[in-house]
């Protein structure tokens, strides 16, 4: 308990998933504790227009990451959040995506418990159904994928290791994150334990923001492909028979007309 103003105030932690991207993907409790917050920690994936609904009287910390590149290091974050919330403040820790997934939530919150500091989770929209949504597929259909996968392409190590006999089993979807980097090995062990050489994978960067990009390719062409086109982090790989619906989406398209007519009026 700090005292602040006369007041007694417990200072706080809310571990927020910031969606994919566009900010009308937030959930409504998310947009209402970055609107109450006194203080936000974010992550690279935390899009601009995310970012842009934090009130300016609130603290920011940016302490972003990218693989195997740590800017503030995952002991130095739950320090950070810890010595926030004891200072009474409202905390809100925004995170890419869904918090609970490849989010590294478990350290952060042992280093809440390990400080007696309350938190609580508030779930956001993961990649895997963002990107679904907007390249227009459905993650499972019946008869087609029983089984949705989310895999994390590398491990802590950076290693790729994965159970590839089973991932290359039938019937299901395969949502490889963090995985641009990997994507020949991914692509080369699926086809080395069973996948057909076209079987359909696509890759979605950016998904549901106003840059997104997107293709429909096969095991054997995905790498090539994906340097061509030059594909940046965050980046996607989806893998299975539903991937072969993709299409632009409606609103895509008007977002992208509209980006279009903005560009052309300046
Ligand atoms: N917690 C996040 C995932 C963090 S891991 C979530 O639930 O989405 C980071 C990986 O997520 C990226 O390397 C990328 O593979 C994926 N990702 C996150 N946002 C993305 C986006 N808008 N488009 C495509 N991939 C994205």
């Amino acid at each position: 308990m700090t005292v602040i103003n006369g007041k007694d105030r417990s200072g706080n932690v809310a571990l927020v998933g910031a969606g994919p991207g566009a900010a009308d993907l937030l959930t409504l409790r998310a947009l209402m504790l970055i609107q109450q917050a006194d203080a936000v920690v974010y992550d690279r994936l935390v899009s601009e227009d995310v970012l842009a609904l934090i009130p300016p009287r609130c603290q920011r910390f940016d302490v972003g990451k990218s693989r195997g590149r740590h800017s503030v290091s995952q002991a130095e974050i739950g320090a950070l959040l810890v010595q926030l919330a004891q200072q009474g403040l409202q905390v809100v820790r925004l995170k890419g995506g869904d918090p609970a997934i490849f989010g590294r939530l478990a350290e952060e919150l042992d280093a809440l418990d390990a400080a007696a500091v309350s938190w609580q989770i508030v779930p956001g929209i993961s990649a895997a159904s963002g990107c679904a949504a907007a390249t227009g597929i459905p993650l499972t259909e019946r008869g087609i994928a029983q089984q949705l996968r989310f895999i994390s392409a590398v491990d802590k190590d950076c290693n790729t290791a994965q159970d590839w006999a089973s991932l290359a089993g039938p019937g299901q979807t395969l949502v490889f994150y963090m995985g641009l980097s990997a994507l020949s090995e991914i692509s080369q062990q699926l086809i080395a334990h069973g996948l057909a050489p076209d079987w359909p994978l696509l890759l979605v960067e950016n998904g549901s923001r106003p840059q997104q990009r997107q293709l429909l390719t096969t095991l054997a062409e995905a790498a090539t492909a994906a340097r061509h086109m030059a594909l940046q982090s965050p980046c996607l790989i989806l893998v299975g028979e539903v991937t072969r619906r993709q299409r632009q989406t409606a609103q895509l398209l008007t977002r992208l007309k509209r980006q279009l007519a903005a560009e052309i009026a300046a």
